[in-house]
């Protein structure tokens, strides 16, 4: 995935005074890696994920997949998943009907979807809870199974924002574990933004920091490859010892 000169503007139509959110955001990412984004408030992290996500689509400069766009990308059956700060589930649907839902829209066939539903619940430790709806399960455990919604699809690249901010610090690392834990089951691409340094380091194999906004862009990046950090469930069985 490649950001090339991302330049976005909101406003600017009737007279209104134009305001720069981004500006000449350049950024690669390779298929498999966990890359995070990390800056003060406004400087455009949200607006670049959304950019990535294909919801914003007025923007100047290049976003390419592999040479074609994310709406090529999308209509040649490439998927997106979304994590938000709040788990954003389907009030009226369990545990297991909101997972079951994001699988039909994703076009899974339906005799799939009862086995793949079971997998990912046991992944994130939430098969007792299939049945539950989301206002019987703790925060924690709803943003558990929104991230397990998001895995179910199988998405090419999976996009978080400050996905566990919300949340205690205890269950905020406990997610995080669960998240590298199925990560390494699916290998998935994610672009996640964070407001936590030590959430950005302790996930990412490289972190991008943004400067302050308005116009934010990316002004350092800070490589993590081949720092000795947890990337499999074997190696966090081995930080919990
Ligand atoms: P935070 O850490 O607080 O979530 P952020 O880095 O995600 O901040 P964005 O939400 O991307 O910041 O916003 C970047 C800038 O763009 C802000 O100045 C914001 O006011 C502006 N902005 C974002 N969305 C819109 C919109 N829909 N219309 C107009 N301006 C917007
Ligand atoms: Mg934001």
């Amino acid at each position: 995935m490649d950001l090339r000169n991302i330049r976005k503007e909101f406003g600017g139509w009737r007279g209104a005074r134009s305001w720069t959110a981004l500006t000449d955001v350049d950024l690669s990412v390779e298929t498999g890696e966990i890359v995070g984004i990390l800056g003060p408030s406004g400087c455009g992290k949200s607006t670049l994920l959304n950019i990535v996500a294909g919801l914003e689509t007025q923007y100047d400069g290049e976003f390419t997949i592999q040479g074609k766009t994310i709406e090529q990308q999308i209509e040649a059956g490439f998927r997106v998943a979304y994590v938000f700060q709040e788990a954003r589930l389907l009030p009226w649907r369990t545990v297991r009907g909101n997972i079951e839902f994001a699988l039909k829209a994703s076009k899974f066939p339906q005799n799939e979807s009862r086995v793949r539903v079971d997998r990912i619940l046991e992944l994130v430790e939430l098969s007792k809870f299939a049945h539950f709806y989301p206002q019987q399960l703790s925060g924690g455990m709803q943003q558990r199974v929104s991230i397990a919604r998001a895995f179910a699809i199988e998405p090419d690249i999976l996009l978080m924002d400050e996905p566990f901010s919300a949340l205690d610090e205890m269950t905020a690392q406990h997610l995080r574990e669960s998240l590298l834990k199925i990560w390494s089951a699916f290998r998935t691409t994610i672009v996640f933004v964070s407001h936590n340094a030590l959430e950005a380091s302790f996930l990412a194999d490289r972190v991008m920091i943004m400067s302050h906004g308005p116009a934010g862009t990316i002004r350092q990046e800070i490589s993590l490859a081949g720092v000795r950090r947890p990337r499999s469930y074997d190696d966090l069985d081995l930080i919990e010892k």
